[in-house]
């Protein structure tokens, strides 16, 4: 019998088998092509998610493959997102094909022990009190497999949140952009976004010096996603929508994605849970969908395998449907905003998209609209952490400590344990199994002033802050880390 069977080697299939493997659980990933098919969809990985990987000590890896991007968009909006303000370690999106991506995850995932099959289709599960047995289809025979717990990251069109019985509601395309991953004569010296009363325009380099160029034309945004896309209209398009058309040659990938929008009515049903595109899907926009779905696997991975282990309190694998779902609608809602400007076509409509890039240039709101697209701005919802700290529940995010041996708070969580984090003159006695116990100081030079009093933090596996407490009184610190440290691990 399986621990966990895994559907589908996207990025969210991989790193979930990681963060499982991170805890010793024996993981099969099962992926139905054969091969990898080299496209990359995204190219977007925004700093939230280089976050989470350096709280594994391996954000370095895609760094070093990537190029980073110091500034973003939201809705094409002239004035640009600037990433330098989020307060990460890595403070910019970095470009980066998803099938480098894959290659990346997929080598690590291997290495820590994920056993990762190819050619191999889940078909059809049947779930029993004690596990789950999936029919896996393999080239032309078909063998039966049981699993304690199977996860569905087998994409938009999830054979396993089907089989689950899980709806998927939500609206079909009526919209469509279009994409090209090209080399260029002529490229423009930093990402760009064009808008007009013709449609949208963007142009960001991808590596390899590629670049890819993505649209959405009045003209032809009810076109099919099925319908074909040339080279020619490609380059019209681009003079229409930019004025000049780059010197366009060489395509790689032409495609036309649009704006079908869903979402799982719940993310898990019995044995069986669903993660990244099988759990959501929705436009495009921002660069978004795959790094939504890789904090869909951080957080499902160390209640998973709490739960396997016998470690989980009660309800702590269903916080994961508690947890993600909200912020998938959080993005769900943004990229329906940002088509409505990408589409912008009334007057009404584009002095919309003018006040809207006019609002980008207060400083503020254009750190807020960064945090929200770099992944930062996701507070767990209200009342699943105990207590009233405002940092509870969000993210560490890049805290850079003095004195602690690092100059960040990331290298303490390689292990994926409970970090008890003392940041304050006296040390919380807080002995407990399964706690890591570190002490620090915050660089009061550059962490927001929201940390000034703050004596101890307990962090999740996932980076989330769980409970942070002001109170100088160590015993009493000690019996509250310990109430919160119950909601996360027996
Ligand atoms: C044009 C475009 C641009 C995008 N740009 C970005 C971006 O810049 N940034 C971003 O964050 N997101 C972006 N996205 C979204 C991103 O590509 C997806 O959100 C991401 O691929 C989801 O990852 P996943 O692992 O959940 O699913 P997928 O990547 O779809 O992987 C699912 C895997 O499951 C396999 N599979 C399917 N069925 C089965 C089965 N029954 N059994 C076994 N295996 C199965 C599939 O072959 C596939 O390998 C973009 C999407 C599009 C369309």
């Amino acid at each position: 019998m399986l621990d966990v069977l895994i559907a589908g080697t996207g990025p969210v299939g991989l790193w979930l088998a990681s963060e499982l493997r991170l805890h010793g659980v024996e993981v099969t990933v099962v992926e139905r092509r054969a091969a990898p098919d080299g496209r990359s969809r995204a190219v977007g990985m925004q700093a939230g998610t280089l976050d989470t990987f350096a709280t594994r000590g391996l954000a370095q890896r895609f760094i070093e493959r990537g190029t980073p991007v110091p500034t973003g968009h939201f809705g094409a909006a002239t004035t640009r997102l600037d990433f330098s303000t989020v307060g990460a370690v890595h403070p910019f999106m970095l470009a980066l094909g998803q099938s480098v991506t894959e290659q990346l995850l997929e080598e690590h995932a291997v290495a820590v022990g994920a056993r990762v099959l190819r050619g191999e289709e889940v078909v059809s599960l049947t779930q029993g009190p004690d596990a789950v047995e999936a029919v896996i289809r393999a080239g032309g025979t078909h063998r039966t497999v049981r699993a304690r717990w199977v996860v569905g990251c087998d994409g938009t069109r999830s054979a396993v949140r089907q089989a689950a019985g899980i709806d998927f509601p939500g609206q079909d395309t009526t919209l469509t952009g279009w994409l090209a991953d090209v080399e260029l004569d002529d490229p423009p010296t930093a990402p760009l976004a064009a808008t007009g009363p013709a449609g949208s325009f963007l142009a960001a380099p991808i590596g390899d010096g590629v670049h890819r160029l993505a649209g959405l034309s009045t003209a032809t945004m009810h076109h099919g996603t099925g319908d074909p896309l040339t080279l020619e209209e490609v380059r019209e398009q681009t003079r229409t929508l930019l004025g000049r058309d780059l010197g366009i040659r060489n395509p790689r990938w032409l495609s036309r994605y649009g704006n079908a929008t869903r979402q799982a009515a719940r993310y898990r049903a019995g044995r069986v849970l669903v993660a990244g595109d099988a759990a959501h899907m929705f436009f495009p926009a921002g660069g978004q969908g795959m790094n939504l779905g890789i904090q869909d696997a951080t957080n499902l991975g160390w209640k998973l395998a709490a739960t396997l282990q016998g470690r989980a309190p009660d309800g702590l694998l269903d916080s994961y449907d508690t947890e993600r779902r909200p912020a998938a609608r959080a993005v769900i809602d943004n990229t329906r905003a940002q088509l409505a400007l990408f589409a912008a076509a009334s007057p009404e409509q584009i002095a919309l998209r003018e006040v809207w890039s006019a609002a980008l240039t207060e400083p503020r709101t254009n750190r807020q609209w960064a945090r929200r697209i770099a992944g930062f701005d996701d507070p767990l919802p209200v009342g699943t952490t105990p207590g009233g700290h405002p940092l509870n529940g969000t993210r560490l995010a890049g805290l850079a400590l003095d004195t602690a041996g690092v100059p960040t708070a990331h290298p303490l969580m390689h292990h994926g344990r409970p970090l008890l984090l003392d940041l304050g003159r006296t040390r919380t006695p807080c002995p407990a199994d399964g706690l890591e116990q570190r002490t620090g100081t915050v660089n009061a030079e550059v962490a927001h002033p929201i940390w000034r009093d703050v004596t101890a933090v307990l962090i999740r596996p996932d980076a989330r802050i769980a409970w942070a407490s002001t109170d100088t009184d160590a015993q009493r610190r000690a019996a509250d880390c310990l109430t919160t440290l119950r909601t996360l691990c027996r």
